[in-house]
């Protein structure tokens, strides 16, 4: 009789367990204020746009052993809505040129001016920082992609037009490229299309509300591009050059990084680029939209046709595995909201996880806004970039 009242008293303690944490949780997810509020006629709408579409490649219903077929073709979609083919039938036989200026000496390293022709006619500048000591052993490659902000490229790489831009830049964590090489590795911080003001193409009576990204953007469409299609076409000729071209280069570390812009075009580019062994978003991954159909990127980052065709940036993301991924978020970004981050992240861990490969996928968060967070970041990139050394 004891141990039967033991055991009933066993059931109802797991109950009233089972029914506290349900509470918990549910009270946690509809506790969480929106982050924005639509009508209910377009809540409506949005809904059926967005949230309940599953694109045929979304990870859902992925197995392990699909894992490698399910890159291959997903890789291949995502090719194709990009516009890449289309970048690459346009270019034809052209072969991208770069011309570097003579290198200036730094604290502890060499600074170098350089523009690669990755179209014809189309010149993209690059900071070229390589730390001093002709004699070391190969070293990791670190590529540093700007987001928005015109000038941004060079403050990544230390240079600033005043001191105003300095002091904004230094409290962002804005210098990436300083820091990679200061750590040791080959920099590039290259002038990103339609977001570095020198990469971009005028909007004449700001016809397109005076922002070059969404101008880029628009061109792009119309000729069967994308804006991010030729930001990753330029990156990914930049890494033709860099690890076939730069003496003393490490190719099996290689680390690319960017916060916002810059964040969303590391996810493209890593996600296509196998080359790509460390890859670090920086506030910048998370789902297109949230539950309520918010759009959370710019303009610019529009891949016409992804969600029905594809899946969710998160799907997109995930291709990075079984490589080294780490997406940092601020708590206090205005630009994304938590669960619709935690939702993503989530999604992508599970698909490390088919694979065994959970150690290679972090997801943290800084205490701040919408900025780097190098103590989180380097850690997790010397740590990787360590195990690939062995
Ligand atoms: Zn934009």
């Amino acid at each position: 009789m004891v141990e039967s009242g033991a055991s009933n008293w066993n059931i109802r303690f797991k109950h009233l367990y089972v029914f506290v944490m349900f509470c918990l949780l549910t009270s946690s997810s509809v506790g969480q204020q929106p982050f924005v509020e639509y009508s209910e006629r377009d809540s409506a709408y949005l809904s059926r746009l967005h949230t309940r579409v599953r694109g045929p490649l979304a990870v859902e219903q992925l197995r392990p052993r699909g894992v490698p077929r399910w890159q291959l073709i997903a890789r291949r979609k995502l090719t194709e809505l990009l516009g890449l083919d289309v970048i690459a039938r346009d270019n034809r036989g052209y072969q991208s040129q770069v011309r570097l200026q003579d290198a200036i000496a730094d604290d502890g390293f060499s600074r170098t001016l350089g523009k690669i022709e990755t179209e014809a006619g189309i010149e993209i500048p690059f900071w070229l920082l390589i730390p001093n000591g002709e004699d070391h052993p190969p070293r990791p490659l670190a590529v540093c992609a700007q987001g928005h902000g015109g000038n941004s490229w060079n403050n990544y790489a230390g240079i600033y037009q005043n001191a105003a831009e300095r002091e904004k830049a230094l409290a962002r964590n804005a210098t990436p490229g300083l820091e990679a090489v200061r750590r040791g590795y080959i920099t590039i911080v290259p002038a990103v299309r339609g977001l570095a003001t020198v990469a971009s193409i005028a909007d004449p009576k700001g016809r397109h509300g005076n922002q070059l990204c969404r101008a880029q953007l628009v061109h792009c469409l119309l000729a069967g591009r994308t804006a991010i299609g030729e930001r990753v076409w330029d990156c990914q000729k930049i890494l033709d050059w860099a690890l076939t071209g730069l003496p003393n280069v490490d190719t099996k570390r290689v680390l690319f990084t960017g916060n916002s812009g810059g964040g969303v075009l590391t996810v493209y580019m890593a996600a296509l680029d196998e080359r790509i062994t460390v890859a670090v978003p920086s506030c910048s991954f998370t789902s297109y939209t949230d539950l309520s159909g918010f759009v959370f990127h710019c303009d610019c980052c529009l891949v016409p046709r992804v969600q029905s065709e594809l899946g969710d940036f998160s799907d997109i993301g995930a291709l990075v595995v079984p490589r080294y991924l780490l997406a940092v978020h601020g708590k206090q970004d205005g630009l994304h909201h938590y669960p619709a981050v935690e939702a993503a992240m989530t999604r992508v861990a599970r698909v490390y996880g088919l694979l065994n490969q959970e150690d290679k996928f972090a997801h943290r968060w800084g205490q701040e806004g919408h900025k780097f967070y190098p103590d989180i970041m380097w850690p997790f990139i010397e740590n990787a970039f360590a195990e690939l050394h062995k």
